[in-house]
């Protein structure tokens, strides 16, 4: 059993660049955190807000580190942001999509499709094809009115060679451009976390958020009222708890560190 400020925890939200891994590389024994999650029966739900990837991707990835999760455990920005869309435009059609592949089938999969032809709307996320061609059509289209829809904030990305420009680099260029403010779908704002709740069937006080962001993890998972656990094994840092509230309710230097893994 494991608690937090005197809370049983029955299940985890967690983020996966900077959690679990950095791009290619395993920040844990994956199988063995796994194995202790199941032995605690807490269930777990994997919610990310990088766009660029498909929820199948995430599974064979995970499958790779030796770890076996259903699709439905898996949550993206791309889906929050569909999700986002479909509340505004409840019929579907045709909207102008700059994006990952992954944001085009789940557009699809909520009904919508990429058209220049009359487009209901503008939604954007980060692809790694993105070029100044992709960004001055899109910035073009916005500036015809329509309602700007985005994946997420995060302005950067966290590698092995370092953190590199994320979805909100691309987001500060087409706002600069634009003037236009996008409605956000990712973390800190609450879809992610409303669909990932509902699938996990329990209550926000006793589930735990883990993120290694904390404008965009521990911020999100505060605001839905869940505990938060924010890990040193990815972007922010021990010194940027100094400037920032609201404060974790636990700080572990990597996921493992809520189980006794060696
Ligand atoms: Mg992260």
């Amino acid at each position: 059993m494991i608690r937090v400020k005197n809370s049983v925890i029955k299940a985890a939200i967690l983020d996966m660049d900077g959690v679990l891994w950095r791009s290619q590389t395993p920040l844990c024994d994956l199988f063995a955190l796994f194995a202790n999650f199941d032995k605690h029966s807490i269930s777990v739900v994997l919610a990310t807000n990088n766009g660029t990837n498909s929820i199948s991707q995430y599974v064979d990835k995970l499958k790779g580190f030796g770890v076996t999760v259903d699709q439905s455990q898996v949550v993206t920005s791309t889906m929050a942001v569909s999700y986002l869309v479909k509340k505004h435009f409840p019929q579907g059609g045709p909207v102008y999509i700059s994006g990952s592949q992954a944001l085009i089938d789940t557009m699809a999969e909520y009904g919508f499709y990429h058209s220049k032809e009359n487009p209901q709307a503008v939604v954007a996320g980060l692809s790694w094809d993105c070029n100044f061609e992709s960004i001055k059509n899109t910035s073009l289209m916005i500036q015809k009115g329509l309602l700007f829809f985005f994946t997420n904030p995060d302005p950067t990305y966290p590698t092995p060679e370092g953190n590199v420009p994320g979805a909100g680099t691309l987001l500060a260029a087409l706002e600069t451009a634009t003037g236009v403010k996008a409605m956000l779908a990712g973390k800190p704002l609450p879809f992610i976390f409303e669909v990932a709740l509902e699938r996990l069937k329990t209550l926000p006080s006793e589930t735990i958020v883990v993120g290694d962001r904390l404008n965009t993890d521990i911020q999100g998972g505060y605001d839905a009222h869940c505990k938060t656990v924010f890990v040193l094994t990815g972007v922010n840092t021990r010194e940027d708890l100094n400037n920032w509230s609201p404060q974790p309710d636990l700080i572990i230097d990597n996921i493992q560190d809520l189980f006794n893994i060696k």
